[in-house]
């Protein structure tokens, strides 16, 4: 694999001063993002809306991917598949396509592991690998854009819900999503993107004060410091009381809803008094509540709650004036929760 710079990773104003740095005429960088991100092409020479001598240069310069599909599952009932990468320093990473009704939406990852450690999730038990490069977030969509055309779809949303915590690698994520929201570029309009953290206090009061029309989603998963500091590390670093106030000052200033994830997990935080202290904690707040019943995995022993357990806990919260939605487990048997096939994957070619 070369070492050169993913052409991804270019936002265009860099491409644009590259081209007029090689002599060419500026209007090079609208037809090479023509083709990258209308057209979908991924070899240089498929680019013949370029001299041939750029087409060369180019194919010098850039490295045209990053990602090569090792493996594709399909769920059952075809609504869900699942593809790992391994990137150039064999490091691997997943992307996840959910078909629903109209919708065609993407589960990206933005590092390769992660160091969140949270105990109930796959990517969390491997540990941190490294930040994805912007261009390598930018490539997962680009890549499953190009399968989706090839049936004559099109990708509606993205969700930065994939390996890896967005907020610990902002910079590269922020930047990816400006890529694909470009108007020159993929096109995919702000509000199609969902950023999910598991709370880091200091990037959600950024996220806040630039003010971007992308959603965000928080991982709460428990509303007391004891049962959420077990779950989630990073909650002795930033307590729900500081979190809170974080995500009500994004609210006050953005005005936009903001969602919390709950991942139900049987005896641990699915009792209607888990309930109840949520809806007292989130009473007030312009948000919406997604329960989710855990997706079970190999290094932690909580089990998945019930359906019938799943709606008591979304009535009582509903009932408190707090939307809530229970998510299904989609793609269970292809193991599309974060991180479990890269896991699988690593044991198999470990063993
Ligand atoms: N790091 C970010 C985004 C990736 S995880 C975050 O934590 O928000 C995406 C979502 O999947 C998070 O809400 C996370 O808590 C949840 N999750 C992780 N492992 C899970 C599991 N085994 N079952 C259900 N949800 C899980
Ligand atoms: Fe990282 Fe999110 Fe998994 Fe926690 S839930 S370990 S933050 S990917």
């Amino acid at each position: 694999m070369t070492e050169h710079p993913l052409i991804y990773d270019l936002d265009f104003e860099t491409l644009q001063n590259t081209l007029i740095e090689w002599g060419e005429p500026a209007f090079r960088a609208r037809q090479i993002w023509e083709g990258l991100y209308h057209s979908l092409w991924n070899q240089p020479e498929e680019f013949t809306n370029l001299p041939k001598s750029l087409r060369n240069r180019l194919a010098e310069t850039f490295s045209f991917s990053h990602l090569t599909p090792v493996q594709t599952l399909e769920s059952g009932d075809g609504e869900t598949s699942k593809t790992l990468f391994q990137l150039p320093d064999s490091r691997s990473i997943e992307t996840v396509l959910m078909r629903y009704k109209e919708r065609r939406t993407l589960c990206i990852s933005t590092q390769s592991g992660c160091a969140m450690g949270c105990v109930f999730c796959a990517t969390g038990q491997m540990g941190f690998g490294r930040h994805l490069s912007s261009g390598e977030i930018v490539e997962q969509v680009v890549y499953f854009a190009r399968q989706l055309k090839k049936i004559d779809e099109v990708v509606t949303n993205v969700v930065v819900m994939g390996m890896g915590e967005p907020f610990h690698n902002y910079d590269n994520t922020l930047k990816a999503i400006a890529c694909l929201n470009h108007s020159e570029g993929f096109n995919l309009g702000a509000r199609r993107f969902t950023i999910s953290t598991v709370g880091l206090v200091p990037m959600i009061e950024r996220f806040a004060q630039e003010n971007h029309q992308i959603n965000l989603a928080i991982s709460l998963h428990a509303a007391n410091d004891e049962l959420r500091s077990s779950l989630l590390p990073i909650n002795k670093k930033y307590p729900i009381s500081v979190l809170m106030n974080a995500v009500r000052r994004y609210v006050a200033q953005t005005g936009r809803r903001v969602t919390f994830e709950w991942a139900l997990i049987r005896d641990i935080n699915d009792t209607p008094e888990h309930a109840r202290e949520l809806a007292q904690l989130l009473k007030g707040l312009l948000c919406h509540v997604n329960v989710i019943p855990l997706n079970p995995t190999q290094k932690y022993h909580g089990e998945a709650t019930t359906r019938e357990r799943a709606e008591i806990f979304c009535e009582i919260l509903q009932k408190a004036g707090i939307p809530a939605t229970i998510r299904l487990r989609r793609g269970i048997d292809i193991q599309a929760g974060c991180g479990q096939l890269a896991t699988q994957h690593a044991q198999t070619s470990e063993g």
